[in-house]
């Protein structure tokens, strides 16, 4: 067997928000069979910058439309590419977006589901550690403003 190769990938994503009421609420995907739920991202095409990214891919994945308000930072993780035997960086920037128009119903076949959770339960339901950091952050941004 050859030798384990390595490779990095990049990746852009947001925390789509909607005020309800005096709620806010926060848009997540699920993946693997509507199984885990995530944040929406996807890989920076090649001259693209990060802020195009996370607007598009947050528009194609849950089929919701919205403007950047603010960097929330970036996570990054390790993982195994089977086909490849590679083992990936990853690098994923976050950004805040305030949505502005769609529907969840319009999102992407990659996904499962697209839905609005409160943001408390937001924080709950992302499996990854570094996704909830992110949606924290953006709790304590948006809690500044009211
Ligand atoms: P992208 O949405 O950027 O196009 P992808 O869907 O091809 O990416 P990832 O979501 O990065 O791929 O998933 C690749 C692997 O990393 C999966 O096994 C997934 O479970 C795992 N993974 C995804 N996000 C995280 C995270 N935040 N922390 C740790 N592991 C993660």
């Amino acid at each position: 067997m050859k030798p384990v190769a390595l490779k990095t990938q990049v990746s852009s994503g947001g925390v789509i928000f909607r005020r309800h009421d005096t709620e806010i609420e926060v848009a997540l995907v699920a993946v693997k069979d509507g199984k885990v739920w995530c944040l929406p991202k996807g890989i920076i095409d090649k001259g693209e910058s990060p802020e195009k990214t996370a607007v598009r891919e947050v528009a194609e994945e849950t089929g919701l439309k919205g403007k950047i308000v603010a960097k929330l930072g970036d996570i990054t993780y390790w993982y195994y590419i089977k086909e490849e035997n590679a083992k990936c960086k990853k690098t994923v920037h976050f950004f805040l977006i305030e949505y502005e128009s769609g529907d969840t119903l319009e999102h992407d076949w990659e996904v499962d589901k697209a839905s609005w959770f409160p943001i408390d339960e937001a924080v709950k339901k992302v499996r990854y550690k570094g996704e909830k950091v992110m949606i924290e952050k953006a709790r304590e941004i948006l809690l500044k403003q009211i």
